[in-house]
């Protein structure tokens, strides 16, 4: 058959918003005879009220109000949908300069994946989910869906810096304490170089208009015009405007590391509140993928060896370490992620109090230190490691608030929110996880720490 005739390809992209470096993207360029699409599906509804993980998957607990959700919390805020469409944008800008194209859909993926599928005649689709429970239900859901018309779902296994694969263990054996995982893995592993952006055969014209008008269509919805806005709005308080795109993350890295420099001061300066600078800033595209871990880990090495290497270079590279440990965290425990009694299985302070949550919330509780954190957080969709450690510890440990509501507000919120370093994190802060400090953070002393001068606290909560 010439290459027009032959059905299309598709990449199915979740949090693995690039081209370069993508094993998905790799493997349908590869197996693609007829032409490689990409193809991301927007959340239906954004506003809808948050749904706890594991309840998700149970039909009739949804459908009963879901008990025990978080009052007053959307599944995705204006703003951090605004900000996948930024990172979106920058995609389709990939795809169309490799001489292809990006479907946007909007929807559940058990139904659109299929069925987009289906009308293409497409026999393969590549994906590349951090497989925690939602996704690897959608996989499943999706799947089953493919299977019904005769094509496929490939999973590829990719959303870490160091490959699933070149493990020394099972992800089922993960070590209960980052030490020792990091231990074993600096021994053991290497991380691989970023892949390169593979040939992409162009699909055929029509394919190729429909999936163009497709994806105008659901770009134009009201809603979305709203989280655009959303995302494009700075407020003057912060000190640092975000994009979603990649190109834009490509940019702070030129600047970060090789402009400034301020990758070789980074452990002196990472426990800071304000300003651009202090941290890499690199979450909110390192969660939607638009840059993977393994870029930014094979940029350290080059900084390393053509300019400094010490021990904040180093210290950058032991973040990413986190990062793979909570993504490979949130694989081995599935459900157990997202209980309120968390991995130890043991009693958290669970108070489901709507009043103080809100509070917390709205940055009201008359705690300086905890009230900044939250209004920046909403004000930007972004918080340091500082703030987010105390704001979590009051909600939890000091109010006594169920944590999975804090988490969940942080899902709905953050830029960069990543489901295994939130939820495990979040764990952590609570008690329930397997941090051996078990800290409960004095947010006064912290405050007196870390913002001396009260600054932080004077900007954004007002004194
Ligand atoms: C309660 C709580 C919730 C969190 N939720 C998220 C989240 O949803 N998404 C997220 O990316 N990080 C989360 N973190 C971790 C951390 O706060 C952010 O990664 C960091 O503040 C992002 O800023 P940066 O890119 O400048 O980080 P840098 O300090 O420059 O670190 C570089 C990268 O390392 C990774 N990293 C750094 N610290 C951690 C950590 N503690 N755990 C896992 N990865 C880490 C991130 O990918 C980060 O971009 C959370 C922390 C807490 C305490």
């Amino acid at each position: 058959m010439p290459p027009d005739s032959q059905p299309p390809t598709l990449v199915w992209h979740r949090t693995d918003l690039r081209l370069a470096d993508n094993a998905a993207v790799t493997g349908a360029a590869e197996a693609a005879r007829g032409g490689t699409l990409g193809v991301v599906v927007l959340p239906e509804d954004p506003a809808a009220p948050f749904v706890l993980a594991p309840e998700r998957a149970s039909p009739a607990v949804a459908r009963a109000g879901a008990r025990g959700a978080p009052p007053g919390v959307p599944r995705c805020s204006p703003r951090r949908l605004g900000h996948l469409l930024q990172a979106v944008a920058g995609l389709r800008d990939e795809w169309r300069a490799a001489g292809s194209e990006l479907v946007v859909l909007r929807g559940h993926p058990v139904d659109c994946i299929p069925a987009l599928a289906a009308e293409l005649g497409a026999r393969e689709v590549h994906t590349a989910p951090c497989p925690a429970f939602d996704e690897l239900h959608e996989n499943a859901g999706v799947a089953r869906g493919l299977a019904g018309h005769g094509a496929e779902l490939r999973v590829h296994d990719e959303t870490t810096m160091i490959a699933a694969a070149d493990l020394p263990f099972g992800v089922e054996e993960l070590p209960e304490v980052f030490s020792n995982f990091r231990r074993l893995v600096e021994r053991a592993c290497r991380v691989r170089a970023p892949l390169p952006v593979p040939v992409i055969r162009e699909a055929p014209a029509a394919v190729h208009e429909r999936a163009a008008e497709r994806s105008a269509a659901t770009l134009a919805a009201p809603d979305l015009a709203d989280a655009r806005a959303a995302a494009a709005a700075h407020d003057p308080r912060s000190s640092f405007a975000s994009d979603g795109a990649r190109a834009a993350g490509l940019a702070r890295i030129e600047r970060w590391f090789w402009k400034d420099d301020r990758i070789a001061r980074y452990k002196e300066t990472r426990d800071g509140l304000a300003g651009a600078d202090f941290s890499s800033r690199l979450s909110p595209w390192l969660a939607l993928g638009t840059i993977s871990a393994r870029e930014v880990a094979a940029e350290i090495r080059r900084y390393e060896s053509e300019r400094t290497a010490n021990d904040s270079t180093y210290w950058l590279f032991f973040e990413l370490l986190w990062r793979d440990y909570f993504h490979f965290w949130v694989r081995r425990w599935q459900g157990r992620a997202f209980k309120a009694s968390g991995v130890l299985g043991r009693t958290p302070c669970g108070a489901q109090d709507r009043e103080a949550f809100v509070a917390w919330c709205e940055g009201c509780t008359g705690e300086p230190f905890v009230d900044a954190g939250m209004r920046e957080l909403r004000a930007t969709g972004w918080l340091s490691n500082r703030a987010r450690q105390n704001v979590a510890s009051w909600l939890a440990r000091t109010a006594g608030i169920d944590w999975r509501w804090g988490a969940a507000w942080f899902e709905s919120h953050l830029i960069d929110h990543d489901v295994g370093p939130n939820w495990g994190n979040w764990q952590y802060v609570a008690g329930v996880g397997n941090d051996p400090r078990n800290r409960v953070f004095d947010v006064r002393g912290q405050a007196e720490r870390y913002d001396r001068d009260g600054a932080y606290r004077a900007r954004w909560a007002g004194g």
